[in-house]
């Protein structure tokens, strides 16, 4: 479980069709109905790290910026999933089959974001899940 306090938040997740019911289901897990933006992108923190898909990253960093002013959000919470297009296309279709590797993968992209994060953004923190087809979550943090 998360050590959730009361504050409000982004998340960051994937556009899978598959997980978005999970996702809200997490994040009312720890609370957050009605508290966090929402910022969907293909592969999660993929779509925000990796040079494939360079053009889509200043976008996710000027929305952040703009949540963190109207919203006072003071954290990032990154939810990627397993079997995700995205990060085939970024990284390789055989990456992603061995569930190992893919792990790796995720676990490589969150931290390259929370390491963006405190440079861009050094007041906020971030929380890093890799989520799972059952929509169970595996921490990072
Ligand atoms: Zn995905």
């Amino acid at each position: 479980m998360s050590t959730f306090k009361n504050y409000k938040a982004m998340v960051l997740s994937c556009i899978d069709p598959r997980f978005q019911n999970f996702v809200n289901k997490e994040n009312a897990k720890k609370g957050l109905t009605n508290k966090y933006s929402a910022f969907t992108i293909g592969g999660g923190s993929i779509g925000v790290v990796a040079p494939t898909f360079k053009k889509w990253h200043q976008t996710f960093w000027e929305n952040l910026d703009m949540s963190v002013q109207l919203h006072d959000i003071k954290k990032v919470i990154v939810i990627n999933h397993r079997d995700c297009g995205a990060a085939k296309i970024a990284y390789g279709a055989e990456k992603i089959a061995n569930r190992e590797t893919e792990t790796k993968i995720h676990r490589s992209s969150l931290i390259q974001f929370k390491n963006q994060l405190k440079v861009k953004q050094p007041k906020l923190v971030a929380e890093l899940y890799l989520m799972d087809l059952d929509g169970s979550v595996i921490s990072f943090n």
